[in-house]
Formats: C-alpha cells, structure tokens, sequence
C-alpha cells in the first residue's frame, strides 16, 4: 500500500514498511551511513544516517525507522548535519591519526565521511590504551585500533557466512569486537574468507600483505619467479583500469606480468581442468558403490573449513582432490618448469587470487617443496602493477607462449557459483558415455541466486545436483542432509555469495554491476571457447600420459589429493 510523505519539502510516494531510507536511496536523496550494509539486517547502531521527523523530539535513524503517511522529513538540516559532524568526531577521538600508512588511505568510509562533514581538527581526545594487532591468521589481519564498532565485520560473519567467529565482546565504552578468548582468527572458526574485510569501512580490517615476500622474490637472481591465477582475475583487473573485457585483457595482463618480473604466467584453469577430471571418475565410483554421497566438491577452502570446524562427520562426503590453486602449484613446480631443467625449490609460484582463504591454504598445504609460495589478491596485485608504474593504457597484448595456458572453458566457469558443478556435469557425463553434454549450458546452475538445483540425466541416471553460495546458506542444506534427505547427488558450496567473482580479495566497494560483468566475462568465455570439457584439453592428454596416472588412481593421490585437510589451526 502506497503512503505519501514530505522529504526536504517534496511529496513522495512510498510504501508501508519501506524505511525512511529506502526511500531515500530511491529518490536519489544521498545520506551518509556506517553501520548500514544493504545486505545485512540494519542495527542504526552508529546513527550516522540520522535524519528530523517533524514532531518527533529526537532525530531517528533512517537505515532503521520505517515511513509513516506525511511524515515531513528533513534530511539535511542544521540540526542534522551538527549531529552527523558530531558523531564522527567521537569516533575520531578513538581513531588513530595515521592515515597516510593506512592500507584503507583513498578507501576508507571514516576518511569519507570526515571530508565530507568538513571536519579539520581533532574536537575530542581519548584515553583508550594501545591495542594489539592480530596478526595470528594468514589471511586476515585485525587492528582494533581503527575499529569504529559498526558491527557490519560481525554481522557478516553471522548472517552471510554464518559462523559467527568475531562479534562485540565487553560493554558500555569498553566494547569491542573480538574473537573467543581473545584468542586471535586463527584459533577460533573464521574459516579466512576476508567477507568481513569487505564490509569493514576502516582499515580494522586487511588481508595479510604478501606483497613485500613476492617483491623480493622478484628481486631475488637465485629464483625463477613464476605467476599463476584465476580465471576472475582478467575481467577484475579491466573493471580496474577501466578496461573492456573482452579476450585482450587476457594477453594484456600477461604483458603486465611479465613486466613485473615473472618469468611465466599461468592460468589456473588447467589445473581446474584435472581437478574435474579427477572428480568425475571419483563421482562415478561412488555413485556406483552409492558411497559417501552427496559428493561435496572441495575447490573452496573456506568450505572445507567450514565442514572441519562444523561438520565433521560430513567429511567424508568432500572431494579428497586440492584445489586448483594446489593443483597448478603442484603441476609448475614438479612437472612444468622441472622439464625445462628448473629445480623446484629455486621456482617461486606467486598466485594472484580473488581470495584470501587461498593465503591460509598455501600455507597448511605444504609439506615437502610448497606448491605455492606466496598468495596475492587482486588488490594486491593492482597495488603492485602501480607500484611499478605499468601503464595499462600502453601496454600490449602478450600472446600466450605456453601450451599449459589451454584450458576447457569448464576450468574457467569454476570462478562463479555453480561454474564447478556445471563443468562436473559436463564431465561425468562425457565419462560415462563419451559424448558431450546437450544441452552443456546449465541453465539452472546459472545467474547470481545464492542456492541452484538442478536434475541431470546422465547415461539414463537422473542426478540431482545443488549449488549454494555463502556459507550461511548451507546450514539449511546441511541440516536436509542430516536430517536424511538422501536424492542429492553432487553439492557445490562456494563461501562467499556468487562465488570468487565476489571473494574477499575484490575490490573494495564492488556493486551487483561489478558482479554482473564479472559473471558474463566467464559466461562469455564459456560460449567462445571451442573446448568446452575437460576431458577434451588436449594438454591434459599430454599430462596424464607424462605426469600423472589414470584419473582416481593411487598414483594421482599422492600429487592431487588434499593430505590431511584438518592441518588447520585451530
Ligand atoms: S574471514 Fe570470514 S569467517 Fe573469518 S571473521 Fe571474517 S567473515 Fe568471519
Ligand atoms: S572491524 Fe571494521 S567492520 Fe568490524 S566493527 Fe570494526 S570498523 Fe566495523
């Protein structure tokens, strides 16, 4: 039912139940926010977004207060505007002056916010004392320092991941955000996705930089320094530089790369290629035994510690193969660059990532000769092609110089929520009956919902496959499971919603047309490439020939399958 209301003096049409500042958003009426995340339940916890209502005695936050008929609404009054002013400066009071070292300097929202409100002097001083910084996980660094308790890292971590590992601990001025026992995000149940990194305003909250260890690697003559990446980093880094991206931004960042220094550069789509080759021979002996299913796919590391921390008994359900990244690593380091007489332990593998669980993984993944030694997200890879002046404007196209660049378009799709389920499906199928998919396109394994199903009929066996994005989303599915829904042959879990196009290595700020235009570039790909299953790479021929075994065999397991996927901290 439609209500009238007055804002700034113009009658406006909104709807009952509609916040004040829906409406506001609607009209084009910009106020400013902190706590408030489109996504995330509104708190109106930092009453930054405070706005008069004629009438009421007090000013009311607009995240969280709902339209009533001819309420008259004044969105930036006198009143208004002392009262925003104010609040950021209690929350300077607290913040540390160091914006010029802050990883956040150009980004943050409390920067934002102070030069728009026009604030040029500290009013307040406070007396906290100096907080540590937790520096305990490889992926996820926290500096309560700069935290202005918006609770959006926390209700993240609740509501679209649903573990719950940092929330507000203490009350009154000592409240803070923390995680259990003040243990650190390494000994609790962060399972390293960088979501909260995302959502963080400030620079509270930062990937663990890798930078400054892949600097001197490429400064290093004693190493060959390689780079490998994800199929989402091409179309990021032309939403980046501003870039079509289209099949050039492939070449033109591997012209970058070269420029920075590697040697080589690889996409990690192969190693996808293997991983679902493995997969489906895997799949097939399960299904065959009706053993250990669902079968749950195993390419996201924050799924797999999801189930570790909170599903155990289910681990058995998980694909034993590691993950592309570990995979490729792998693949580099003892079969690539070992043919062309490089030693292993003098490769440096650099991969750039959409992710920050793939610090973690790289880390506990490495027994003997690590496969991957240091791990970038795509922000730190923009930080590091500026760094070194590379004109992206001026650079040209690098043709591929290497076979172990050819991948199925199936590899590439795994950057996308029900990519990886979609290539399986593609696979299983050409395994048990040596033809293609038809249709190959899955459509309902497709677009940016949060949970996709999908009934396959494959060598006269209908399959009911699932794909779900953010973790939060897998608790009722998990519960189905347990609970003895027993029809679900394949389940994909992908942490972070829609997948890598939006992991916590992203740009910061990043809108549902960033996501759009990241899906299509893979989608795109998809339709262009020529090889569409991984069966059908021809390198992969090559390498099951020379390097590897008969896929689901013993001798692949030493190489592809994950060791002891509990090597976690905990
Ligand atoms: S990385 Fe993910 S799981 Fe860990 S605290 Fe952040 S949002 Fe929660
Ligand atoms: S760490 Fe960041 S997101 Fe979390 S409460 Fe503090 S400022 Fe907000």
């Amino acid at each position: 039912m439609l209500l009238t209301i007055e804002i700034n003096e113009q009658q406006v049409s909104a709807k009952r139940g509609e916040t004040i500042l829906t409406v506001l958003n609607r009209i084009g009426v910009k106020v400013p926010t902190l706590c408030y995340l489109s996504s995330l339940s509104p708190t109106g916890a930092c009453r930054m977004c405070v706005v008069e209502v004629e009438g009421l005695p007090h000013l009311v936050p607009a995240c969280s207060h709902q339209v009533e008929e001819w309420m008259q609404i004044h969105t930036h009054s006198p009143r208004v505007l002392k009262a925003r002013k104010n609040i950021v400066e209690l929350l300077l009071a607290n913040h540390p002056d160091d914006c010029l070292y802050c990883d956040r300097n150009g980004t943050c929202e409390l920067q934002g916010l102070s030069e728009e409100l026009q604030i040029r002097e500290r009013k307040y001083i406070s007396r906290q004392k100096p907080v540590q910084i937790d520096k305990a996980c490889p992926s996820i660094q926290r500096d309560p320092a700069k935290c202005v308790l918006c609770g959006r890292c926390s209700r993240v971590c609740k509501e679209i991941i649903g573990v719950a590992a940092i929330d507000s601990v203490g009350r009154g001025s000592n409240t803070r955000i923390g995680t259990s026992y003040n243990r650190g995000l390494n000994f609790n149940a962060c399972v390293k996705c960088g979501q909260c990194i995302i959502a963080c305003p400030t620079g509270a909250l930062t990937e663990r930089k890798s930078l400054p260890q892949v600097i001197e690697a490429l400064g290093d003559p004693g190493l060959y320094p390689v780079v490998q990446f994800s199929p989402t980093v091409p179309a990021a880094i032309a939403e980046e530089f501003g870039l079509k991206s289209n099949k050039d931004i492939l070449n033109l960042l591997r012209y970058a790369l070269k420029r920075i220094g590697f040697r080589q550069s690889f996409d990690i789509s192969l190693a996808s290629d293997i991983n679902l080759t493995e997969e489906a021979a895997i799949f097939l002996e399960r299904l065959q035994g009706n053993k250990n299913l669902p079968m749950f796919t195993s390419c996201c590391p924050a799924w797999v510690r999801y189930i570790d921390i909170f599903h155990p008994q289910f681990s058995p359900k998980l694909s034993p193969v590691k993950s592309p990244q570990q995979i490729m690593g792998t693949l580099i380091k003892k079969y690539i660059t070992s043919s062309a007489g490089i030693k292993p332990e003098k490769v440096f593998v650099v991969s750039v990532m959409p992710c920050t669980a793939k610090k973690a993984e790289a880390e506990y993944d490495s027994e003997g000769i690590r496969p991957v030694d240091a791990v970038i997200t795509v922000r730190e890879l923009v930080r590091l092609i500026g760094l070194l002046g590379i004109d992206f404007d001026k650079l040209e196209p690098e043709p591929n110089d290497t076979a172990f660049n050819m991948s199925s378009s199936s590899g590439r799709l795994f950057g996308i929520s029900g990519g990886h389920l979609e290539g399986l499906m593609r696979s299983i199928n050409f395994l048990s009956t040596g033809q293609d998919l038809n249709p190959g396109k899955i459509n309902e394994l497709r677009g940016l919902k949060p949970r996709k199903e999908a009934k396959i009929r494959i060598n006269k066996i209908p399959l009911n496959v699932i794909a779900v994005s953010g973790l939060a989303n897998a608790i009722e599915l998990m519960d189905e499971i347990e609970n003895g829904r027993d029809n679900i042959h394949i389940v994909e879990v992908m942490a972070c919603v829609n997948g890598c196009i939006n992991g916590g290595g992203m740009k910061i700020g990043s809108d549902e047309k960033n996501l759009k235009a990241r899906m299509k570039a893979l989608y795109d790909a998809d339709e262009e490439e020529m090889v569409k299953v991984a069966h059908k790479n021809p390198v992969l021929t090559e390498l099951y020939e020379k390097f590897l075994s008969k896929p689901n065999s013993p001798g692949n397991q030493e190489i592809l399958w994950k060791g002891n996927s509990k090597s976690q901290e905990l």
